[in-house]
Order: C-alpha cells, then structure tokens, then sequence
C-alpha cells in the first residue's frame, strides 16, 4: 500500500553535506518506484546551525523533527566547533534529539558484504556471513545512574558511578530487540554480567519474562566477556545482540570492525514514535568537501528508515541489493578500495546505487 510520509533532513557538517543528498536521491527513487509520497523537510543542525542561529539544536529544527515520521541525519561537528563550551558544542544535538524524542533504543547493523571481505582485520572464514544486529539501550544504565561523581574522602577521592535499570526500561528494549528479530532470523542473544550483578540478574529475568510474549523467536542468555570473545571466535552465531548501554557501546563497536570500514555502516535510534537514522560515522572533517567520502553508510540508513520506522521491507532489500551489486562490480570508494577495483567519488557512487535501483524497474 502506498505511504505517504514527512521526514526531517538534517545534514549537519562535514561530509554530511556530502552524503546526504546521495541519500535522499536514494529515498526518491523508492518513492517514485513504489508509488509512496516522501515529503523532506531540512532543517540545520550542528556546527551548521549554531553558524546561522547561534544554537547547534535551534527550536525550529527540533519542531520539525518532532512533526515529522523519521529523521535522518548526516552528522555534526567538526575543528571550526571545538572551542565552544560543551553545552554549545555541535555534539549536543545529537544529545538534545535523542532526548526529546524519547530515543531508548540504538539499532546497529554489522553485515558484512562479501565483496569487502579483505577490509576487515579478520580471516576471511571468520567473518564470511556475517549478518547481525546489535540493540543497545541508550538512556539508562551506568552512562546515567545516581549516584555519580567524584567526592573527597579521608581516604582520599573516590570515583562514583552506578548501573542501574528499571524493569520498564527493560521490557521496553526487549520489546525492541524481539520485534526486529521478526524482520531478521529470528534469535535473540541478551548480553549481562548476570553472574556478578544484580542489575544483570534483573536484566535477565525481565528479558526471559517478555520473551514469552514471542514464542517464534529464540532467546538465548550469555555473558559479556564471553560475547566480546565470540565475536571474533564466531560472529556468525549471532543474529540480534540485545543489550545495555555499557556493554551495548563496547561490542557495537567491536561488531563494526568486524566489517572493515566505517563509511559503510548505518545506525537507527528507536524510541517513542520518531526513528532517527544515521551513519555511525563522524563529519570526517579530513576528507570533507573532496567528493571523497563513501556514501553507503548513509544511504543504508534509508534502508533502515523504511524497514524499521516505515515497515517497508522490500524497498529496503531493494537499497541494500543495489549497494552489493554496485561493490560487486567493482566500484569502490577510497576507504574501501582494494587493488583491482575502481575507485569513485561520493556522487559517482551515489549515482551507481540509484542506477541499479532504477535499473530494478525493467
Ligand atoms: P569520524 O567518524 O568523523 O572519522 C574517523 C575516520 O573515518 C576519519 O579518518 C574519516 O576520514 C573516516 N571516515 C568517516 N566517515 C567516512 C566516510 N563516510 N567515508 C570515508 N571515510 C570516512 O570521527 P572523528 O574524526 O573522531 O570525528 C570528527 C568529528 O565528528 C568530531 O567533531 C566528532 O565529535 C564528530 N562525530 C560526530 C558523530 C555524529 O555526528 N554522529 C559521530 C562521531 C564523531
């Protein structure tokens, strides 16, 4: 059935102003192809704005975010920005936008296409298949508990952070992590320290407990220092990795080298009902304004936007089958070129993408 949906674009500093547009071609085509309305609507955001209005998240750019069915972001920051005092920082944004659209939940892809398989650091045999999912919690946990800070003692100082979790806050993200294994295959690995904490025991329990609620998706338990070893002993054991923001921060990142390159991973930001979709990447401030940043991280992004915000799941295959056959053909931007194959900029890449895409039609 043809959607008809309002999306804010935000394309911040840096190569976001680069990969953006790329993007949002990407997201027209599907559109036209399938008969649904897009409608974008920009707005500025980091350094960007904070250069025209003197504030990195301007109310005006978080009314449209907050009226729109998703928001997809480029990035932000960047040297021009790094003097300000952290609460005028571009960064902030991001903080301000995850807050105020009640974000509690991080959705990071690691799938690694065959074709970059010599990218990553790892034996091609380890990490041939790999296809998974990490679901981090994003607004609890140690990043936030009370008490924190660092108090004098007749000891001496002494450092103070606490991980705590609700059992609201947990059932929400289970709720998270259950339902995209629907989209996926179907296996949860919830990630504790149940063995040493009891905000992991609890963790456990309530994910064991709102699993009953999904009978067609395995549950599995493990350890977090286990799963930081198994990722590299044998991440294609994994399908949705479902954990906190602590953990969640560290093996997401573990997870993306798992891939090789950065440019070519997307991020979602679930929560309340606006989905924020974004490259995991920074504004990359070393290669902005050279044509030479990879797009695909980004405009995988548009994929995720239609799978998890718009429940469109063949116009995101569609994106992320015309990316592989591009790679497959041997175009390659900078970061992920190899010899043999043939380096691109950004739009050319971009427009090899929405070729194929286009080219799914005849
Ligand atoms: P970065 O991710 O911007 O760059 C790290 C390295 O990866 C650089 O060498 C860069 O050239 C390369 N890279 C990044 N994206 C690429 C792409 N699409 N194609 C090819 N190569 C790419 O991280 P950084 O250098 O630590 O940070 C730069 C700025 O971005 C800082 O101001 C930082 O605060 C900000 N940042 C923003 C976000 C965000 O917007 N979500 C995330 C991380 C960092």
């Amino acid at each position: 059935m043809p959607l008809t949906k309002r999306i804010a674009v935000l394309a911040g500093d840096g190569v976001g102003q680069e990969i953006v547009p790329q993007a949002v071609s990407v997201l027209e085509a599907v559109a036209k192809r399938c008969g649904h309305t897009f409608t974008c609507v920009y707005g500025p955001v980091g350094g960007e704005a904070i250069d025209k209005t003197g504030m990195p998240l301007p109310p005006e750019t978080l009314t449209l975010a907050k009226g729109s069915d998703a928001v997809l972001l480029g990035a932000v920051g960047g040297p021009k920005w790094e003097g300000l005092n952290y609460e005028q920082r571009p960064e902030r944004a991001l903080l301000g936008l995850r807050e105020q659209l009640g974000l509690f939940g991080n959705l990071r892809p690691a799938k690694l296409y065959p074709e970059l398989a010599d990218a990553s650091t790892l034996k091609r045999e380890v990490i041939e298949g790999i296809d998974l999912l990490v679901v981090r919690e994003l607004t609890g946990g140690i990043y936030f508990g009370k008490p924190k800070g660092i108090e004098r003692t007749e000891a001496g100082l002494r450092g103070i952070n606490t991980e705590v979790y609700t059992e609201e806050e947990i059932t929400r993200i289970a709720h998270v992590a259950f339902t995209a294994a629907r989209k996926r295959r179907r296996l949860v690995t919830s990630i504790d320290k149940a063995n040493v904490l009891e905000s992991s025991e609890l963790w456990r329990q309530v994910v064991t407990e709102v699993h009953r609620q999904y009978p067609d998706v395995e549950l599995r338990h493990m350890y977090v220092d286990n799963c930081a070893m198994q990722l590299i002993r044998n991440p294609r054991q994994f399908d949705v990795l479902l954990t906190t923001n602590l953990f969640g921060d560290i093996l997401s990142d573990e997870a993306a080298m798992l891939t090789g390159s950065i440019g070519m991973l997307p991020s979602a930001s679930v929560g309340a009902t606006v989905g924020m979709y974004e490259p995991i990447h920074g504004s990359a401030p070393d290669i902005a304004g050279k044509n030479v940043a990879n797009p695909i991280g980004m405009i995988a992004s548009v994929a995720m936007m239609l799978r998890y915000s718009f429940d469109l799941e063949q116009e995101a295959e569609s994106i992320e089958r015309a990316i592989q056959a591009v790679l497959a053909q041997g175009y390659r931007t900078q970061d992920i070129a190899s010899p043999g194959t043939t380096v691109v900029g950004t739009t050319e890449m971009g427009a090899r993408i929405l070729d194929h895409l286009q080219a799914g039609d005849r």
